[in-house]
């Protein structure tokens, strides 16, 4: 079969097999036919029509992807305006700036929005819970669960700030680029993921 799309999730450390069943079932809901691949090696970014960066560990994922020569894939693909999605780690991994605690790792963010982020803003792997948020991007509220999630702090005049929560930004958009605090992947609500997927087929 000959496909006409691919949309990648990196997929070298962190939550990938729910972002590529979300995006699925995302497309099959559309009756749009892509393919979904899982981006492991160099190579595979420049071919996608979108990129999703999932959650994860960030110091680890920042390093493997410039280690595998990805990150430079990427920031070229975000200024070809190719439409990404950052979840939780991905979020810090977008960011241009983040707080003493990234300093402290030397990770080196991708820079790609105007951002600067809280790595731990919503506390350690025990502090996992769920809140009722409400998106600018929906007409309705969206169950977004977080797990050890960062924040942004500070953003940009050219950000669009889309959720906040506790003081916290913590859904936005800049462009072709959407990053979230929370996992939309582990819901069954496809609502962000068909948004991303609006973004991927108006390009
Ligand atoms: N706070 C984590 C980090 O620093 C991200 C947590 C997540 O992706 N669930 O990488």
């Amino acid at each position: 079969m000959v496909f006409l799309m691919k949309i990648g999730v990196i997929a070298i450390q962190g939550a990938v097999s729910e972002h590529v069943d979300a995006l699925k079932r995302a497309l099959a809901e559309r009756g749009v036919e892509a393919e979904v691949v899982a981006i492991k090696h160099k190579g595979i970014v420049p071919e996608c029509s979108g990129i999703v960066i999932p959650g994860g560990e960030s110091t680890t994922l920042c390093r493997l992807l410039a280690r595998e020569g990805i990150a430079e894939e990427i920031k070229e693909a975000a200024a070809r305006g190719i439409p990404i999605l950052g979840t939780c780690a991905g979020l810090i991994v977008l960011a241009k700036e983040g707080n003493e605690q990234v300093a402290k790792t030397s990770q080196e963010l991708l820079g790609i929005m105007d951002t600067k982020v809280n790595r731990n803003a919503f506390g350690r792997q025990r502090d996992s819970f769920e809140a009722e948020l409400d998106v600018a991007i929906l007409d309705s509220p969206f169950t977004g669960v977080f797990i050890r999630a960062p924040g942004i702090v500070s953003c940009g005049p050219c950000v669009r700030v889309l959720s906040r929560l506790e003081g916290m930004i913590i859904a936005a958009e800049e462009g072709n680029v959407l990053a979230l605090a929370f996992h939309p992947e582990l819901t069954d609500d496809l609502r962000i993921h068909q948004y991303f997927l609006n973004k991927i087929l108006n390009c």
